[in-house]
This record gives structure tokens, C-alpha cells and sequence, in this order.
């Protein structure tokens, strides 16, 4: 069973469907309301629980109401919340989403999420050094980030950074990274690069292994043992919802990273497309079960 520990976010979502956005002072009557458990960090977490993988956490929620609730989803899903502070003075996270005439708005505040700390990363010191792989994202402070990045490469831990919200990131942070798993637009932000330049080119400029998502066309990877970007076409779905695509690819990824890039890359695009078959980020992730008959 494989051992991963996530540093990231955990955010509730707040998603109103309205027939379409309000101008800026107008109230409008929406069509439904529903809440869903998010985050890229528990995201990511719950993807690579559902595989099998024995998953620790290191975050922090407030002491609300929401926060007693994706602590009770986490929990549920068998990921270790030892790790996750609860913050007295804070809200949870939370992502608050329209979704009108087929697009979204969203504004994301992080509250507790902002708390994440570098001294709760080496307070997991002996948990991060017993995993097999570590996942980061960037919705949490860059200094705990910085932290991650560090204690993996001391440890001798594999170290997946999926750099979403994209940013420039010092090029120093980019030779600690084991794995960069942004798409396109991320992978030219991160590097400071022209979003229009070509895949191809933006990977072999990256300092480290690169994964790179381009969503209906699957994944493209590069590292020492494949220095020329190799393609893994995406599994032929009927795609329903490819919210949380990424986070269960990345998930997924963390799970099988031990038995080779290659096979790795192609069992996160299979658990990747299994869960746009379904609705919701969470609600889409597969059970291992349900991935290795998917694969048979
Ligand atoms: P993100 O949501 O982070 O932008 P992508 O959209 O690139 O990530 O999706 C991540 C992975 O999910 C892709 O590399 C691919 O393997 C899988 N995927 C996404 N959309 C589809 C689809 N329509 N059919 C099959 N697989 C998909």
C-alpha cells in the first residue's frame, strides 16, 4: 500500500446555478444551491485514498461549521487528519461558485487555508518520511509550500508539485520539485514563460520532470529516463464533469508513482477519465476496485 502525504487545501463550495450572472447590484433568484467538499489539497487526498493509498494530511480548517464537516468527509474517506490545525480565529476555506449559461464565476477565500504553516510541514516530519510520495499544491501560504519542497528533498521523498494557482516560481524551488505536474497555461506562468509558446518546448525548458495535463488529449511526460516528451493519450469517455479531473490525476499520480513514470501517467489518466464520467470533483473520484476492472 502506498504512503502519501498531501500539504494542501481544504475548502467547502458554495455552488449556486442561476440562469444567468447578476450585474453589480442586482439581486437574481437562483435555481439551486448545493454544497460540496473541495480544495485542491483534499481533493487530491481523497482521489489518492480512493485508490488504496494510506493518505496524512497536513492543513488547517476553522472552528466552524463547515469545518466540522470536512473533517468528518475527510475522516470518512480514511485520510489521517493529525496533521490538519484547527484555527480559533478563522473561517474554513471556501469557494463560492455561479454557475449560469454553461460558465462559472468563482472567488475562492482562503480563511483558514492561509494558516498552513512551514512548522506544521516539519511537524509531519516523520509521517513525510515514511511516505512514498508527497503532493503540494499552491492554495496554501508559499512559505509552507518552500517547506515541503525542502524537508522532501532532504528525506529523500519523492515531491509532486501540481502548481495550481499558477505562479512564477523561483527556478530554485523548481530543482527541488521531483514532479511538476501543471497543464499548459500553468507550466508558462510557473516558469514566467509566454503562455502561447509550445508545450514541447516549455517542458524540455523546465529545470525537473514535468507531467503535463492537456485534458481531453491526456498527459505528456518528461524526465531523465524519457528526456524527449512522451504521450499518454486520454481513455475514451463520455465526459459528464471534468471538475476535479486534474486533482484525481494528480492523486492517482502520488499512488502509482512507485511503479514507474510511465505506468504512473497511465493510471492517472484512467482514474482521471473514470471520474469525468461523473458530477462533482469528489463525487467523480473512482474506488481502486472500480479503476483496475476499468484497466483489465
Ligand atoms: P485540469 O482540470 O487540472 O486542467 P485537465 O483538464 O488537463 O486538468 O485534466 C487532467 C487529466 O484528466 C487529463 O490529463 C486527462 O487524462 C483526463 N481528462 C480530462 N478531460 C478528459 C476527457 N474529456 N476524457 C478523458 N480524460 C480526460
Amino acid at each position: 500500500m502506498s504512503c502519501i502525504v498531501v500539504v494542501g487545501s481544504i475548502n467547502m463550495d458554495l455552488v449556486t446555478l442561476a440562469p444567468r450572472f447578476p450585474g453589480a447590484g442586482e439581486t437574481l433568484l437562483g435555481s439551486r444551491f448545493l454544497t460540496a467538499h473541495g480544495g485542491k489539497g483534499a481533493n487530491q487526498a481523497v482521489a489518492a485514498a480512493r485508490l488504496g493509498a494510506s493518505v496524512s494530511m497536513v492543513g488547517a480548517l476553522g472552528r466552524d461549521a463547515f469545518g466540522d464537516q470536512l473533517h468528518a468527509g475527510l475522516m470518512r474517506e480514511g485520510v489521517d487528519l493529525a496533521h490538519v490545525a484547527r484555527i480559533d480565529h478563522e473561517c474554513s476555506g471556501s469557494a463560492s461558485i455561479t454557475v449560469a449559461e454553461g460558465e462559472n464565476q468563482i472567488i475562492v477565500v482562503p480563511a483558514a487555508n492561509a494558516c498552513v504553516t512551514p512548522a506544521q510541514v516539519e511537524a509531519a516530519r516523520e509521517t513525510i518520511a515514511q511516505a512514498d510520495a508527497v503532493l503540494v499544491q499552491l492554495e496554501i501560504p508559499l512559505d509552507a509550500v518552500e517547506a515541503t519542497l525542502r524537508l522532501g528533498h532532504l528525506l529523500k521523498v519523492p515531491v509532486i508539485l501540481n502548481p495550481a494557482p499558477a505562479q512564477k516560481l523561483p527556478h530554485e524551488w523548481l530543482q527541488l520539485t521531483s514532479y511538476l505536474t501543471p497543464n499548459q497555461h500553468e507550466l508558462a506562468t510557473v516558469l514566467g514563460e509566454d503562455t502561447h509558446s509550445d508545450f514541447r518546448d516549455l517542458m524540455r525548458r523546465a529545470p525537473g520532470p514535468v507531467v503535463l495535463t492537456r485534458g481531453s488529449e491526456g498527459a505528456w511526460y518528461r524526465d531523465s529516463a524519457q528526456p524527449e516528451p512522451q504521450h499518454q493519450p486520454s481513455f475514451a469517455v463520455d465526459a459528464t464533469d471534468t471538475t476535479g479531473a486534474g486533482d484525481t490525476f494528480n492523486g492517482a499520480l502520488a499512488v502509482f508513482l512507485h511503479e514507474g513514470l510511465p505506468q504512473a501517467v497511465r493510471k492517472a489518466c484512467a482514474a482521471a477519465a473514470l471520474s469525468v464520467t461523473r458530477l462533482g470533483a469528489q463525487g467523480g473520484m473512482p474506488q481502486r476496485a472500480e479503476l483496475d476492472a476499468f484497466l483489465a
